[in-house]
């Protein structure tokens, strides 16, 4: 994949953390701030469930399903000292996300969220635009403690997306992806249909702590799998502020490493392949392997949000 080189990127889209005095310190980690986190959502959906299952053993910590606010006392970065002046500074243009990694989340995070604000445009809605947080080890939002080992996540309390830029990195390691770069754009993609869902009030329809193979929170995120194959086909035909299309080109190769970082984190998966346990179908929170690549190539194939239609489907793959 490509970007233009002479589109304009907006960090005013990011919210830069790192450095800010984050990186929580050993302790805050644990099974105890996932569980809240997971379970007071259902809806810090992202990929957080499979770390949770990956770093805490699942179990209840999907359940609580109370309230996250306020339940957590430890010390973290308090999100106060933001500072996205250098990002500002070196991501100026496509030619500097072709070339530098922060650039090119940032790129991504602008690129996804054109397509939904032209997307949502044309149905007569207004998108509101949702910014990404990128911190450092931990970090406070409004849906509790963020920690890194929970990979990326979406925080509806606040609207805000916050992820550990080296997730990345883990996805290499840990979930044994292939690295290639377009699976962030995937990730990151995921993350905003999150927030669509949100917007469009579809994350109502899901009680949190609902789980199982057909459950509405496995049905949410194949949806959000679904709208990021959507932003992937719309990507090279859609206009950012200035006019300029981002993203210049995208290749068989890029959906093909999409599509294994798919793979790599479904249910099934990360349960047998990752944990080294069985597969239990009860605790799916994602789908399958499987479905998150049919999900993923159905928006893929279609460019239409309305394709993703994960709740009407009588049969999810
Ligand atoms: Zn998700």
């Amino acid at each position: 994949m490509k970007f233009n080189e002479g589109a304009s990127l907006n960090t005013g889209q990011v919210s830069d953390r790192r450095g800010s005095g984050g990186g929580g310190g050993g302790g805050i980690g644990g099974l105890g701030s996932l569980g809240k986190a997971g379970g007071g959502l259902g809806l810090i959906i992202a990929l957080v469930f499979a770390a949770i299952q990956l770093f805490g053993g699942g179990g209840g910590s999907t359940g609580g399903g109370s309230a996250t606010g306020g339940l957590l006392n430890q010390a973290v970065d308090s999100g106060g000292t933001a500072d996205s002046g250098e990002l500002a500074a070196k991501c100026r243009t496509g030619a500097d996300a072709n070339t530098d990694d922060d650039c090119r989340a940032v790129a991504f995070i602008n690129s996804i969220q054109d397509y939904w604000a032209n997307a949502l445009q044309q149905s007569g809605r207004t998108y509101p635009e949702a910014t990404t947080v990128f911190y450092s080890g931990s970090t406070s939002t409004g849906c509790g403690t963020g920690q890194s080992g929970m990979g990326p996540f979406y925080c509806p309390a606040d609207s805000q997306v916050y992820i550990d830029l080296s997730f990345w990195n883990d996805l290499k390691t840990q979930f044994k992806t292939n690295g290639g770069v377009f699976a962030q754009g995937y990730v990151l993609a995921h993350e905003y249909g999150h927030h669509i869902q949100a917007t469009l009030g579809t994350s109502d329809r899901v009680k949190a702590g609902d789980k199982g193979p057909t459950s509405g929170t496995v049905r949410l995120e194949l949806q959000a799998d679904c709208y990021a194959g959507v932003w992937a086909k719309n990507a090279t035909t859609t206009p950012g502020p200035d006019g300029q299309i981002l993203i210049s080109d995208i290749t068989q190769q890029d959906i093909t490493d999409a599509l294994d970082t798919a793979s790599k984190i479904g249910d099934d998966y990360i349960q047998t392949e990752i944990a080294g346990g069985p597969n239990q179908p009860d605790n799916y929170t994602h789908g399958t392997s499987a479905q998150r690549q049919k999900w993923f190539n159905t928006g893929y194939s279609s460019g239409q949000p309305a394709s993703c239609d994960t709740f009407g489907a009588s049969s999810l793959g």
